[in-house]
């Protein structure tokens, strides 16, 4: 038997109305904020993650799906979906179009990553990035998407932790700072930390490992650094918040995993899930299209996992909304009366009605024993005497009362009783 690769994940056809309730609400939240759906490639050239993500990142150093094309070309699977969207932007030029460009996606991502709940090889995730503006109030509508996603959703347990990572001026000083304060420490913390001692050692911030915390729980904080410019744009991402009515904790150690960020940082986080509890992560990224060649143009978005969401809303009991089961289920007893119940199903669904019928030439019992499964809503059984009249009793399964309906009138009684 061969089996599902490593770190991925089947969804069934029973489970898959989880999904479509997640990603039919993303949809029409990024309706209501105006946010256009952009899909890009599940693969791109290598070096536009290296640049895009960041060299010193876990993604680019350990997580990429990397390999050569039959035409030799390094080509990588999407880890994470901003660089594409980025590189779409500057090569279709949407600099030109009305900005600020409002976008969201939903796509497949790929880490390669140690498996365990909630963290997986292909994952997926649902982004809006906006383009153009370096406003404030701006982090602040981003943030709100976020929320008011998580509140359709039915999610109650998070909560928003918000930091400034500030621009390239004021955290070149603090790196400075942070250096000063790790050098007598490095020997007591992990290679990671060592290597990103010399190349980011913002990154140092966001260590996993126990002995590294403790040392950067006391480490200078960013905020403390910020240049009177970009500490007045994070009080202003506050104000807005707070006109919004959007709760939020400062936490000054969220650096995010990503090289591109500037500024605004945030994450939902939840502690219903276990060790990984961001469902949501992003910020504001005003580097990240000039250093991929595209000029100056400030942007923001974020990230929510939907896998994590999902496990979320499973735990915490959040009710989806029930999967759709056919409006009817028309049962025949004999080559001609099985080929009318056929037709009458096919010309409902024409209409838009859900039906089903028998294909597996069972006995009329065990055909009514498959609707039930099915959760049929009505059903009927077209025998002879049924074919003479031209009419049958629709029985509504829910209480048993039966109606007794021409065929050509099917459709409209069940337009008129859902
Ligand atoms: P973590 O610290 O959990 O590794 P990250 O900083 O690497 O997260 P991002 O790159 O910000 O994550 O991705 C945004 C969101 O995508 C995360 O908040 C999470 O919900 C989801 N995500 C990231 N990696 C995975 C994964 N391997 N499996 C499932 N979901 C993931
Ligand atoms: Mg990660």
């Amino acid at each position: 038997m061969i089996n599902v690769p490593k770190g991925t994940k089947d969804v069934l056809p029973e489970q898959s109305y989880k999904w479509q309730f997640v990603e039919g609400t993303a949809r029409e939240v990024a309706k209501v904020f105006n946010l256009k759906e952009i899909r890009t490639p599940v693969f791109e050239h290598t070096e536009l993650f290296q640049r895009g993500v960041g060299e010193t990142t876990d993604v680019v150093t350990k997580e990429m799906y990397t390999f050569e094309d039959k035409g030799g070309r390094s080509i990588t699977l999407k880890p994470e979906g901003t660089a594409g969207v980025a590189r779409s932007f500057i090569e279709n030029g949407l600099v030109n179009s009305p900005l600020p460009l409002k976008s969201f996606y939903i796509t497949p991502c790929y880490r390669y990553e140690r498996p365990q709940a909630g963290r997986l090889r292909e994952f997926h995730q649902f982004g809006i990035e906006v383009f153009g503006s370096p406003e404030p109030d701006t982090d602040a509508e981003v943030i709100f998407a976020a929320s008011t996603f998580l509140d359709k959703l039915g999610i109650k347990d998070t909560r928003l932790e918000i930091n400034s990572i500030g621009c390239k001026t004021c955290r070149a000083e603090y790196n400075k700072a942070l250096k000063e304060y790790f050098r007598p420490h490095l020997d007591n913390m992990c290679a990671t930390c060592r290597e990103r001692f010399d190349k980011n050692p913002l990154r140092m911030i966001d260590c996993k490992e126990e002995g590294c915390k403790k040392i950067t729980a006391k480490a200078p904080k960013i905020l403390d650094y910020l240049c009177p410019d970009c500490a007045a744009h994070f009080e202003k991402v506050k104000g807005y918040l707070s006109a919004l009515g959007v709760d939020y904790t400062v936490n000054p150690d969220i650096v995010r995993g990503l090289d591109y960020y500037s500024r605004t940082v945030f994450e939902f986080v939840s502690t219903s899930i276990g060790a990984q509890g961001t469902v949501c992560g992003g910020g504001r990224y005003d580097g990240l299209i000039s250093e991929l060649g595209g000029g100056n143009v400030p942007a923001i978005g974020f990230a929510a996992g939907l896998e994590r969401l999902i496990l979320l809303m499973e735990n915490t009991s959040v009710v989806f909304p029930e999967p759709s089961a056919p409006q009817i289920y028309l049962a025949g007893m004999d080559d001609s009366t099985r080929l009318k119940a056929f037709e009458i199903a096919n010309s409902l669904r024409l209409k838009g009605v859900s039906a089903e019928c028998d294909h597996m030439s069972r006995s009329v019992k065990a055909q009514f024993k498959y609707a039930d499964k099915l959760g049929a809503k009505y059903t009927a059984v077209i025998g002879e005497s049924e074919m003479q009249s031209g009419a049958c009793n629709l029985k509504r399964m829910s209480d048993g009362q039966t109606f007794l309906t021409a065929f050509a009138d099917i459709y409209g009684f069940l337009r008129d009783n859902k």
